[in-house]
């Protein structure tokens, strides 16, 4: 049984988060959007303002204040810095819920649902973007179809590193304290970062025995483009599915955020409040995951990397120091500045709002050039591609998946994602499929392995 929903509950669920707004103002330092547009309908004050005047009836859902809430990153820091602790971007959530509800939702909004909530078009899809890279159409497309940078970069990075390839046979140590660990491979991971799904997979078998369980996507998407229900049904595929195991790992940041709020987003259903709570409770973030049961790699290479901190994680899970002492067993690593800052993908905003997406990026690819590392490290597919669209602009760094650092270790795990060759001395070297730059990290893995 779904949880019955209407317009007028989203409202009714969301007035009183909206009244411990006392318009102090704390969140405007804060927020991304409203550094970029200094308008007080993009700040967490303005956006509770007009929650407030729809609630009291002084103003109706239009096409203006849907962009308005749609020109949100759910980023959390207004929340994390209001001295309230208003819970913006769950009221943002009810909202869009609550125009979608009133006024429709956008067709594009829609075709993303109906995507992901399907495995066979995420396969196909995926296996589509695997064999236009291996034609080559990746480049061609790009030549001939005019785009708007953007869309140009996401379907770069769609056509580039997608592939689908089954995960590698591997010895499975058993870990004594999680007896049975599940990946949950969210939808980004499978379709854009296969190669960073094999290092996560590498990585979990090396530390207990791995069950493979069939995942659908988390509902994050659907959720927060006003398809509550669609996000619902499927929440509850993904309890039924990982029932019996004791932990479930995800190498995604918004995943992870999603799948432990099921506890949350089900309580109000009395078939399912139980086992979803029972659900979230076993989730864990991978560097989560990994920190707690102190995984120490074999190998340090001289690679020197930052960390971009993933707001679903960050904010999401609290996941702040793990990742970092994960990173600095493997490599020399320097903090850079507001590395918990958005870098404004925000799964489809930069899509809906590039030029803002694109500031957003700007400071944060001055940040990562200030630490003149050879990496930046992230935990999240959507990070991953708005990083990487900072790279190809600024040409300085490279942007990898935690896993794919930390599995640096397997030599099995250049293969994912590079190919290798002779260098003019003899020496074997590696280059990335997709980029250009990756010579110098691979020189340097090489010189630290000898
Ligand atoms: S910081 Fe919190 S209480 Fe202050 S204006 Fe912003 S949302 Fe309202
Ligand atoms: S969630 Fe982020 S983008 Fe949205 S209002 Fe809060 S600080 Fe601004």
């Amino acid at each position: 049984m779904l949880v019955k929903r209407n317009a007028a509950s989203s409202l009714d669920k969301i007035q009183a988060i909206v009244n411990q707004c006392d318009r102090c103002g704390a969140c405007l330092s804060v927020c991304p959007v409203y550094a970029d547009n200094h308008r007080e309908t993009a700040v967490a004050r303005g956006k509770l303002a007009t929650v407030r005047a729809m609630i009291e009836g002084g103003i109706t859902a239009d096409s203006k204040i849907v962009t308005a809430f749609e020109f949100c990153l759910l980023c959390k820091a207004c929340t994390e810095n209001c001295p309230s602790k208003v819970k913006t971007d769950e009221v943002m959530i009810e909202a869009r819920q609550y125009t979608a509800e009133k006024l429709g939702r956008r067709i594009k909004h829609q075709f993303i649902a109906v995507l992901l909530g399907n495995n066979v078009l995420i396969r196909l899809t995926a296996g589509t973007l695997k064999l236009s890279r291996k034609a080559g159409l990746n480049g061609l497309l790009r030549s001939v179809v005019p785009i708007e940078h953007t869309k140009n970069h996401f379907q770069e990075m769609a056509m580039g590193p997608a592939a689908f390839p089954s995960f590698p046979e591997l010895t499975r140590p058993k870990m004594p304290h999680h007896a049975r660990i599940a990946y949950f491979q969210g939808c980004a991971m499978k379709m854009f970062f296969p190669a960073a799904s094999q290092a996560t997979m590498k990585l979990l078998n090396k530390t207990a025995e791995v069950i493979t369980s069939e995942s659908v996507c988390c509902g994050m998407p659907q959720l927060v483009h006003g398809m509550a229900n669609q996000a619902y049904t499927l929440a509850k595929k993904n309890i039924v599915s990982f029932a019996n195991v004791d932990r479930i790992i995800t190498d995604c940041a918004s995943c992870g955020s999603s799948l432990k709020e099921y506890g949350h987003r089900l309580a109000a259903d009395p078939q399912w409040a139980e086992r979803a709570q029972e659900f979230s409770q076993k989730v864990m973030g991978l560097s989560e995951y990994l920190y707690e049961i102190d995984y120490q790699p074999n190998r340090k290479s001289a690679l020197k990397v930052t960390y971009h901190d993933p707001c679903h994680l960050v904010r999401g899970q609290g996941i702040k120091k793990q990742p970092r002492e994960l990173l600095k067993r493997v490599a020399e690593y320097v903090e850079m500045p507001q590395a918990d800052k958005c870098c404004g993908g925000a799964g489809t905003f930069y899509l809906d709002f590039p030029e803002t997406a694109q500031n957003i990026l700007a400071e944060k690819v001055k940040n990562i050039k200030g630490t003149d590392v050879d990496v930046v490290v992230t935990e999240c597919p959507a990070c991953l591609m708005q990083l990487a669209k900072g790279k190809q602009q600024s040409g300085y760094f490279e942007v990898m998946h935690i896993s794919q650092v930390l599995g640096m270790e397997f030599s099995s795990t250049l293969e994912g994602g590079l190919t290798s060759n002779m260098c003019l001395s003899g020496k074997q070297v590696f280059s990335c499929q997709t980029h250009t730059n990756q010579l110098i990290i691979c020189q340097k893995i090489i010189s630290n392995n000898g």
